[in-house]
């Protein structure tokens, strides 16, 4: 596998779904071996796990007291597309903006512009299983050449159980979106967090119904979205990864857990 950056700077505008605020991103190209980073106020912020300041509903990254949160959809975007070299300059606001709540549009835009380049890519193979785990929730990663990703929920509503798994068909969650369930509302604003949050880009989800006109885009769209957001966790690791997940009630601080985990014990091949 190459390593791969995009043809040309691409924006991208909206709302940060936590804090409300208007952002706007520029997404530039980069030469061989740069990573994948986030600037923000003259302070660059390589997608590692090492910036990590925060998992509590988002993840967040930050360096010398800048941050840039809720990363997550943009860097699954990349790690699906291989785009290994990019920048992302985040001008106003400090949030990625949220869009529909998918990675739809990333996607969208970014496909017809991933470029590869001469130097291969590092891949990331799992050498020994993993498991991490907080409570009754666990993520278990075992070695395997392909990419496959398991979610299990367990939803106190009408949803009840969910299980998917995704081998690595890109149409079957790019559109998954981000998901609220009604109960959560009020503890979700109580924590500052949801701000930008809507029917355009939150799956509001009730006792017994679906809030938003159009209903679910996937019959079982959380547990697609939960697979996404660790996709895009994943990338934390700073390339791409190969091996076999299976995350039972997982969510972003787990995510973190497994990433630092592994990169202790994942083996560059
Ligand atoms: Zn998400």
């Amino acid at each position: 596998m190459k390593q791969r950056t995009i043809k040309e700077r691409l924006e991208f505008e909206g709302v940060g779904i936590h804090s409300g605020e208007r952002a706007k991103i520029i997404l530039h190209p980069e030469g061989e071996d740069s990573g994948v980073a986030f600037f923000k106020e003259g302070v660059k912020i390589p997608a590692k796990v090492d910036y990590v300041v925060n998992t509590f509903h988002s993840t967040d990254l930050g360096k010398d007291g800048v941050v840039v949160k809720t990363v997550e959809h943009l860097l699954a975007t990349l790690h699906l597309l291989g785009i290994s070299n990019l920048t992302v300059e985040v001008i106003g606001g400090d949030e990625i903006p949220i869009m529909d709540g998918s990675g739809y549009y990333f996607y969208r835009k970014l496909k017809d512009k991933v470029v590869k380049q001469n130097a291969d890519a590092e891949v990331l193979q799992i050498q020994e299983e993993v498991v991490v785990r907080r409570g009754d929730a666990y993520i278990e990663a075992k070695p395997c050449s392909c990419f496959e990703i398991t979610y299990e929920g367990e939803f106190q509503t009408y949803f009840g159980r969910q299980k998917y798994t995704f081998k690595g068909n890109v149409r079957d969650i790019i559109l998954a979106r981000t998901f609220c369930f009604e109960h959560e509302i009020e503890f979700i604003r109580k924590n500052g967090l949801g701000k930008g949050g809507s029917l355009e880009n939150t799956l509001v989800i009730g006792k017994e119904k679906i809030y938003n006109r159009g209903g679910l885009r996937y019959q079982d769209e959380p547990v697609r979205h939960k697979v996404f957001d660790l996709i895009g966790d994943l990338y934390l690791l700073g390339a791409s990864v190969r091996g076999k997940f299976l995350s039972h009630k997982g969510g972003h601080s787990l995510n973190f857990q497994l990433v630092k985990a592994l990169y202790k014990k994942a083996v560059l091949v």
